[in-house]
């Protein structure tokens, strides 16, 4: 298949570009490289040996956008391309709606005029706001806590309504739980600007050096060990799971958790990464942040079994890779 990944140069973009590649996919890459560097590209073209079209344009630019549908017939389109920042969204949340729910406008509403059939949406599990473990995707939503969360609520309920009226379209709306890892090459990963906000990326530069100590936010939670329970994934099995979900979906919306089921502490990522790489991580322990839950783990049988995708890899591969790849970083 042909198919456009908007927001293809970031961090699980890249990784589902060299999915895609792997499969014998076409791949053209829509960017505008406000969170990722053009050099990701030669990166994906070194692992795959095959390159992608690329473009430098903001998607709710839709005269640029109209531009590149009418040269391509694509098959599918996969939107990667949203501001993910859940502490920036408080802060900016005009930026927030506007950048994330207008990119899916434009998208779908070009899906439309150049009759693309497959559309794949990354969503969250920060759209079941703190619900009762396991997540399952027929439950009701509660509300979230940020600007972030409710620009993914907003943008399915967008494709939900397009699908109604559009019933030839094939909708996967992809509910991610912790996508963590690296491409096990080391040549591609996360790498957050400036401090990071998320688990692995702080860890990964606490063992090197670039950040004192890990701050765990509060061990008081009703938990195996009172820190904060998260179902993470290795970011390739993510990957592979939008390749599942461009071949199988059929016509309508559908709704699928990417995740492995399990729930993993803080305190038991800490001792998973010292235990694959042989360093030890200083942490301290300290408040809550604000807006976390104290669970999230996924329920993942539906995708199990309609799209027959679950995750391959462990905990020890998310370490070692996250860890690989810091190490090949400069700074
Ligand atoms: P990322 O920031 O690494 O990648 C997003 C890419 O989209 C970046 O390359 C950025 O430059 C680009 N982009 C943003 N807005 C754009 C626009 N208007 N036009 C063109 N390009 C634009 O983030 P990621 O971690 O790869 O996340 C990808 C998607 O998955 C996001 O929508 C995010 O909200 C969602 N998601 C991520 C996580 C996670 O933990 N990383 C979890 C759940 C959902
Ligand atoms: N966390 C932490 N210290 C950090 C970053 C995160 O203790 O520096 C905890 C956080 O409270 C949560 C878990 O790690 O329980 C995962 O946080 P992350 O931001 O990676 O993902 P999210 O909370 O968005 O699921």
């Amino acid at each position: 298949m042909n198919i456009l990944v908007a927001g293809g140069a970031g961090y699980i973009g890249s990784h589902t570009c060299v999915a895609l590649l792997e499969a014998g996919h076409t791949v053209s890459v829509v960017d505008n490289l406000l969170n990722s560097k053009i050099e990701i590209l030669e990166q994906i073209k070194k692992i795959t040996g095959k390159a992608v079209v690329f473009y430098q344009v903001d998607v709710t630019n839709e005269a640029a956008m109209e531009t590149i549908f009418s040269e391509h017939m694509f098959d599918g389109v996969i939107h990667f391309a949203g501001l993910k920042a859940v502490g920036e969204s408080v802060a900016k949340p005009l930026e927030y709606y506007y950048n994330n729910v207008v990119s899916t406008l434009v998208l779908a509403k070009m899906c439309r005029s150049y009759g693309v059939k497959r559309f794949v949406f990354s969503s969250s599990a920060t759209v079941y706001g703190d619900n009762k473990v396991p997540f399952i995707e027929s439950m009701p939503l509660l509300s979230t806590t940020n600007p972030y969360g409710e620009t993914k609520v907003m943008s399915e309920r967008i494709l939900m309504d397009f699908a109604q009226v559009n019933n030839h379209h094939s909708i996967a709306l992809l509910r991610y739980f912790n996508p963590i890892g690296a491409h096990e090459s080391g040549l591609l990963g996360e790498s957050p600007n400036g401090v990071p906000n998320n688990l692995m990326p702080y860890m990964t530069q606490v063992a090197k050096g670039k950040q004192a100590k890990l701050r765990v936010f509060g061990n008081d939670y009703e938990t195996i060990d009172g820190t904060g329970v998260r179902d993470y994934l290795h970011v390739c099995d993510l990957a592979e799971g939008h390749v599942a979900a461009l071949n199988k979906i059929t016509a309508g919306v559908h709704i699928y958790n990417l995740g492995t089921g399990c729930g993993t502490s803080v305190l038991q990522l800490v001792e998973a990464f010292e235990q694959a790489n042989g360093i030890k991580l200083p942490y301290e322990i300290v408040g809550r942040r604000p807006g976390d839950i104290a669970e999230c783990f996924a329920d993942v049988s539906k995708v199990a079994q309609e799209l027959g995708w679950t995750a391959k890899r462990d905990l020890v591969a998310m370490c070692k890779d996250a860890w690989r790849f810091e190490q090949r970083l400069l700074s």
